[in-house]
């Protein structure tokens, strides 16, 4: 049997010569095992050319520059009889035999049940099968009036959107903001880019090979959503520059009754089915109450919030915050401006990635699109060292000596590694590196990607880390620690966001007049970070505890949280239900079990104060789970959790 899919790749036409070329670009453990797919052949899995063990920002397995040589030059001569082919591959490899690849390929045993995640996540076949199969075919019927509101038309919002038109199921989006890719659409702060390995941070049943970097700024990562629902159909679907003001349940039609407001003001209400909340966890800018800040009079605001109309040339500012998105403004910003302090409350651990402002070279472009395969596998190669390998490094070792500024011996190698790479960076600036080296453990807060331009913006004359959070502001200025003013004519916060009021500033209503906020305070809880008891067919994406920080990408989370919940419709429509309802012990022994595991993690620990918290210092947004137990949870909804609704 002939392979028909080739995993989309394109026609190659070019000569030896380009392929040659772009050949220099390839990542060359995925050039093997695109080989074998166009081959057949499996000798190189018992070849002396191995990958080591797959690490993060490493793409070419620690291979010598010799053996990387030697497998380009077997490429080219597979790459142009493939061309010169008819054009066909072989059968595809075997399950057995896609798993003794997957372990040649990343140097490590990938235990057994990581194969299903990882090939649904490759997408070998072209097939996504994470999209809804319908079991019934009369379900139509009940579709016709069944309608879905879905709340943000960032990534998760888009994404279900996609999910709900191909499933023929109507829906309306509606989008606070004049245009659809939530955090996308709304950081336009200078060097916004997304610090998550692009060819893998994007649906996985719609991979881009036209990536300009490796880590893709702000205005193309917009650009790509908005491409998905165009292309799926889902842009005609939003209501753009609409908000929800409230949701009421109401149970003698089994629908929410909500009520929508225009930019002008103007209130509708309108009746729906189910709810989709997907208003992410990052979008209510939160600035801190400092005194005086009514005084300054200058230009003030935050970076989730950017003034473009303030124009920073030759301008004093003050950066107020040390966290991903200081991060990347402050090294852009310090190019403008003639004097930059940026106060640092605490400092953040970085991972080292030279990769991370590089752009993607147009052989890895023409080899991402026309080597079949090539794309899937790189897609595995960014995914699985970042995925749950990370885990033990983060889960506190009572026995540990040192728990102060580590969790256990894993941790505190990383600790090491990390410090020697900010010391590598400053030489000479010993006072520097005491403010910059964080005390806490790694992380304990999100991590950062860095290729030396934070470390390489501070040692500039005209900028100055305060290493103090700002206590003071005055009409001039802003005061820290030390009691100084620092004259500035422009503040901007870069104090993060408001984490822990999940769906705020909406009023939520369901069963027996519970009011969502209320039920939640300021610790949100819900089942599998979906469902809430009493909030019957509202579902939440990227809910309460579902932040990835140690792993994987947050699409991947909105790929396993849609895909539930599209199998909770499905099971609705095919039936005679009309609502579900998550059962109060099945939530409650899931935040039991969730807050035993955030009671061994580092996210919990007590010298670390970061937005996974909320003010008493319990984790909230973070998920402690394995990525293969969180998919594992959700490839299916358990309707025996619910109780239904006729
Ligand atoms: P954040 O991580 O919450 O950082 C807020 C910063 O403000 C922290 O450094 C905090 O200090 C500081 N701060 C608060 N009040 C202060 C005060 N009075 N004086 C001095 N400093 C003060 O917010 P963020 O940087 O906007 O990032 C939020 C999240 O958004 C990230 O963790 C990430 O998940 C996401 N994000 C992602 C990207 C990306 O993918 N590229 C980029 C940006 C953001 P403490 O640390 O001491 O609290």
């Amino acid at each position: 049997m002939k392979s028909q899919t080739q995993a989309a790749a394109l026609p190659i036409t070019e000569d030896d010569g380009f392929i040659a070329e772009a050949l220099e670009s390839a990542s060359i453990p995925t050039l093997m095992m695109a080989m074998l797919h166009i081959t057949g052949d499996l000798s190189l899995l018992e070849g002396t050319i191995r990958p080591q063990k797959a690490v993060m920002g490493d793409t070419q397995g620690l291979l010598t520059l010799e053996d990387q040589a030697e497998i380009r030059r077997q490429a080219l001569d597979v790459l142009t009889a493939y061309r010169d082919g008819d054009g066909q591959l072989p059968a595809p490899p075997s399950r057995e035999t896609i798993l003794r690849m997957m372990r040649f390929f990343v140097g490590e045993d990938v235990p057994d049940t990581y194969v299903p995640m990882m090939l649904e996540e490759m997408d070998l076949d072209n097939e996504d099968s994470r999209a809804t199969a319908w079991k019934k075919k009369d379900s139509s019927t009940r579709k016709s009036d069944f309608h879905v509101l879905v709340i943000g038309s960032g990534m998760s919002g888009v994404l279900t959107g996609i999910r709900l038109e191909q499933a023929g199921i109507d829906y309306t989006v509606v989008e606070k903001n004049s245009g659809i890719g939530g955090t996308w659409f709304e950081n336009t702060y200078p060097g916004a880019r997304v610090d998550i390995p692009n060819h893998f941070y994007c649906y996985s049943f719609e991979p881009n090979s036209n990536w300009s970097e490796f880590f893709a700024r702000r205005d193309e990562l917009r650009d790509y959503f908005e491409h998905c629902a165009q292309k799926y159909g889902v842009l005609d679907n939003i209501c753009f520059e609409t908000e929800v003001v409230s949701a009421r349940w109401e149970e003698s039609n089994s629908q929410w009754s909500v009520q929508l407001r225009d930019s002008q003001g103007l209130e509708i209400n309108k009746k729906f089915n189910a709810i989709v909340s997907a208003v992410g966890q990052l979008n209510r800018p939160k600035i801190p109450s400092i005194e005086g800040m009514e005084l300054f009079q200058g230009p003030v605001f935050h970076s989730a919030r950017w003034d473009h109309d303030v124009d920073l040339n030759g301008k004093r500012v003050a950066v107020i915050g040390t966290g991903a998105s200081a991060l990347q403004l402050v090294p852009e910003v310090a190019k403008q401006t003639s004097q930059l302090h940026v106060f640092q409350r605490s400092p953040a651990w970085m991972f080292p990635n030279p990769n991370y402002h590089a752009e993607v070279s147009e052989g890895k472009k023409w080899l991402l699109a026309h080597v079949p395969y090539y794309s899937r596998w790189y897609r595995f190669l960014l995914f699985w060292p970042g995925s749950d390998g990370l885990m033990p490094s983060l889960i506190v070792d009572p026995e540990w000596p040192h728990p102060d500024r580590s969790v256990n011996a894993l941790n505190e190698e990383t600790r090491i590694a990390f410090t020697e790479y900010m010391e590598s960076q400053l030489a000479g600036s010993t006072d520097l590196l005491e403010k910059v080296v964080p005390q806490y453990p790694p992380f304990g807060k999100r991590m950062l990607q860095d290729n030396g331009s934070w470390l390489a913006t501070l040692v500039r004359e005209d900028v100055e880390l305060v290493d103090s959070e700002a206590r003071k502001i005055t009409a001039t200025g802003v005061i820290g620690g030390d009691g100084r003013e620092r004259e500035v004519d422009v503040i901007v916060f870069a104090t993060g966001f408001h984490t822990n009021k999940f769906l705020w500033p909406m009023e939520i209503t369901g069963r027996q007049n519970k009011n969502l906020a209320e039920t939640w305070g300021d610790e949100p809880r819900a089942y599998l970070g979906i469902t809430v008891p009493d909030f019957p067919n509202l579902f939440c994406l990227y809910g309460p505890a579902t932040n990835l920080a140690h792993a994987g990408s947050i699409i991947f989370n909105s790929e396993c949280q849609v895909r539930y919940i599209m199998d909770s419709l499905r099971g609705l429509l095919e039936s005679d239900y009309s609502a579900m309802d998550c059962r109060q012990e099945v939530h409650d022994q899931f935040a039991e079990n969730l807050n035993e595991a955030f009671a061994r993690t580092v996210w919990a620990h007590p010298g670390v104060e970061s937005w996974y918290k909320n003010s008493r210092g319990r984790v909230t947004t973070t998920s402690p789970w394995l990525l293969v137990d969180y998919w594992n949870w959700t490839r299916a909804c358990d309707f025996a959790d619910y109780t239904l609704t006729d």
